[in-house]
């Protein structure tokens, strides 16, 4: 059991880490309570057609599993090794996970934390040791109604997604970008699904040397085969003439099947896709409502300008964390990957290797703020390696450091 003055836990997100560390939270004996400006799984929802490419049983926890069962006995989970998808994650475990008798009335849709700070306590006052004993104060958004809401501690686990990175050279937005931002897709749209007729037929540039884009690109590939004028522009900062930089002896059969898919796309001569490295965007002109755009890039080492005129763009340049929610509290990001400092720095160490994960302590998951911490997706900031098997161990190790005893999952 907490102790009782130090009970009340505040956790921003219903994502997978979010309500995962609710669970755990509850079951501790905290008066814990998730706020959540969308629905439970939002992001997924988002990204729902996606097939997720690590197994359902790295994708959930005992402890979560357990919780719905002693609900509803007769729930049926996916096989651990299935892979499946965004939405069917939220079907078959996040919601279920949210009306387990654990979590039901502590989540809080539709309900926005707008900003944190302290009681009676400003971010510049008293030495951080001090400011045990002042709670912190959430300011919250619920159908247009604010209120205050207090807590002891506070778990970050807002993700990143709906934050997009910018197409323009040095991370800025390109020419014309902030103009035409409502008209480019910068996450996943369901190219072969409710999107089709949006894609089929149509001349699309896409930007990026992650997962995302080569999900993209394999999308609209696979699209042109019974629309055979999709046509593909695919440029990518990378010099390699392959784009997506596969792990070495990847377990994780989906990830490198999708690399190896993307890879071909980009070299082949003969398909719907063509490829250019060594590219980035410099401006971004919109030819009117649904006509278009015309998009010229600096291609190829000699920096050569090319313009195209293509009717969609999708944009996936990544994706960052927004600090802005803890600016009236002592903390600052790591200022090179937009991570929890110490993890950003470790993160760092090991910059273009593939696939590699940190040994996770709670050492590296602290903030100065005391009782305040960030977990999940938002916590690697600007790097694309975060995995919920590694939110999971965060989990771990943050109630671990809250409790002093060990806590399984
Ligand atoms: C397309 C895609 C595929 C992925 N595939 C895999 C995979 O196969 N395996 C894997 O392990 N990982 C995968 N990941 C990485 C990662 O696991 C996911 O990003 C995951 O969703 C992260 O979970 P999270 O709980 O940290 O954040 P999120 O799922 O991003 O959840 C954050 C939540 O916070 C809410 N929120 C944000 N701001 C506020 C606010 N101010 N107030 C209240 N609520 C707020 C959001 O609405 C959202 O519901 C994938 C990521 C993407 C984008």
């Amino acid at each position: 059991m907490p102790r009782a003055e130090a009970n009340r836990l505040a956790v921003i997100g219903a994502g997978p880490i979010g309500l995962e560390a609710a669970a755990v939270a509850a079951r501790l004996g905290f008066d814990v309570h998730v706020y959540e400006r969308g629905r439970i799984g939002e992001h997924l929802h988002r990204w729902g057609h996606v097939r997720l490419f690590t197994p359902f049983g790295t994708n959930s926890t005992a402890a979560g599993r357990n919780a719905i069962l002693a609900e509803n006995p007769s729930h049926v989970f996916p096989a651990n090794d299935e892979c499946i998808t965004g939405r069917d994650h939220v079907r078959v475990y996040l919601e279920p996970l949210g009306r387990s008798k654990l979590l039901k009335d502590r989540i809080h849709t539709e309900c926005q934390v707008v900003a944190i700070g302290r009681e009676r306590l400003l971010k510049e006052d008293s030495r951080l040791d001090a400011k045990v004993g002042h709670p912190f104060r959430l300011l919250v958004r619920e159908k247009n109604k604010e209120r205050i809401e207090t807590a002891d501690c506070v778990l970050d686990c807002s993700g990143t997604y709906t934050e997009h990175r910018w197409l323009g050279e040095g991370g800025i937005p390109a020419v014309g970008e902030t103009a035409a931002e409502s008209a480019i897709c910068y996450g996943l749209d369901d190219i072969l699904g409710e999107r089709k007729n949006h894609y089929a037929g149509k001349a699309t540039l896409v930007v990026g040397n992650g997962f995302s884009a080569a999900t993209s690109v394999v999308s609209l590939a696979e699209l042109a085969a019974s629309a055979p004028e999709t046509w593909v522009v695919w440029l990518a900062r990378t010099p390699s003439t392959l784009p997506i930089r596969r792990v070495a002896n990847d377990p994780l059969r989906e990830r490198d099947r999708l690399a190896v898919r993307a890879n071909t796309l980009a070299t082949r001569t003969d398909g719907n896709v063509e490829f250019h490295p060594h590219s980035v965007v410099t401006s971004v002109e919109s030819l009117g409502q649904d006509k278009g755009f015309r998009v010229t890039a600096r291609i190829g080492r000699n920096g050569q300008a090319r313009t195209w005129e293509v009717d969609r763009i999708i944009a996936n340049v990544g994706y960052q964390p927004d600090w802005h929610l803890l600016r009236e509290l002592q903390f600052s990001p790591c200022p090179v990957t937009s991570a929890l400092a110490r993890l950003g720095a470790v993160l760092l160490e090991h910059r273009g290797e593939a696939g590699w994960i940190p040994p996770l302590t709670a050492d590296l998951l602290r903030t100065p703020e005391p009782g305040l911490f960030v977990l999940g997706a938002k916590s690697f900031g600007r790097d694309s390696r975060f995995l919920l098997s590694v939110g999971f161990e965060q989990i771990r190790q943050v109630f671990q450091a809250l409790t002093g005893k060990p806590v399984s999952l």
